[in-house]
């Protein structure tokens, strides 16, 4: 884990509402694994106290990139960032997906802001393993694309590709490839990890088998393990929590309670 602070070198809207801003960080770009995160203090004064969490989107070279909207205080001001600006930066943090095991196709599945971390995902396992992506959002306004393989996309309002949800839309899908070795990496809101896992566990008793890693989110402050402020519940055992920011954000999705 490093701490730099690393200037702004391009700010681009890819889409509205959705910022990409890339960030040059030598030391800390060269460490990254997909599905890792950084911990921004976006400003240089006392306010915000907090750092903000935000998922690796990309990185090239010694620049990387994060996908974010504004929401609060926090990202309004990373938002007004200008070209030069400097943010400070600690990373990488978390534990990030594991891509080496076995399996034969790689699907995606991203809800919202979800969709950050799949760009350096996919650049990691370009050429090496097949892809599926799927995305969804309420309207097609709020399904973001960006960079993502073969991809198809679930709006809740029917403005664009499947009418429903992405967990459905995943659910009709995979039907056609089940005689893959499938691992899904999936990240969005907490309550589509939830419908994710349950499909994944009945797919798993009807005899099936895939593998789910899911990327979770939580509010968080120190982003290492020390404030003991984003538990998550470890699913072997009722009395232990597990930490986001640590032992996280990405688990096996049989690890933990959703
Ligand atoms: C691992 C991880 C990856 C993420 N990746 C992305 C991403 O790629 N793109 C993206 O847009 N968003 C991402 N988020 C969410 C992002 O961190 C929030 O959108 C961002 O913090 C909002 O900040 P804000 O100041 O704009 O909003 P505000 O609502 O003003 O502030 C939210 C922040 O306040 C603090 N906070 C609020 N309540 C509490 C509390 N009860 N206890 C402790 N702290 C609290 C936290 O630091 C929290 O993050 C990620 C979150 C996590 C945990």
């Amino acid at each position: 884990m490093l701490i730099t602070n690393s200037v702004v070198v391009e700010f681009l809207e890819i889409q509205k509402g959705i910022f990409l801003q890339k960030l040059k960080s030598p030391e800390i770009a060269e460490k990254i694994k997909p599905g890792q995160f950084l911990n921004i203090k976006v400003s240089e004064g006392y306010y915000p106290l907090l750092r903000r969490p935000f998922s690796v989107c990309d990185v090239e070279d010694d620049l990387i990139h994060i996908m974010f909207a504004v929401y609060g205080e926090g990202t309004k001001i990373l938002a007004n960032k200008k070209i030069g600006e400097t943010v400070n930066i600690l990373g990488p943090l978390g534990n990030g997906f594991n891509i080496d095991d076995d399996y034969d196709l790689a699907v995606f599945l991203a809800g919202g802001l979800g969709a950050a971390p799949f760009p350096y995902l996919t650049r990691k396992l370009n050429n090496n393993k097949e892809i599926i992506s799927f995305v969804g959002g309420r309207s097609n306004k709020e399904v973001i694309k960006y960079q993502f393989p073969n991809l198809l996309i679930a709006t809740e309002d029917g403005s664009e590709g499947f009418k429903g949800n992405v967990v459905q839309l995943f659910e009709n899908e995979i039907k056609k490839f089940l005689d893959k070795k499938i691992k899904v990496f999936a990240c969005g809101p907490n309550g589509m990890l939830k419908s994710v896992s349950n499909l994944i566990k009945r797919f798993n008793e009807e005899g099936k088998n895939l593998t789910c890693e899911v990327s979770t989110e939580s509010a968080m402050a120190c982003g290492f393990g020390i404030c003991q402020g984003c538990p998550i519940q470890d699913s072997h055992d009722p009395n232990r929590y597990l930490l986001v920011c640590k032992d996280g954000p990405v688990f096996n999705v049989n690890d933990i309670e959703l």
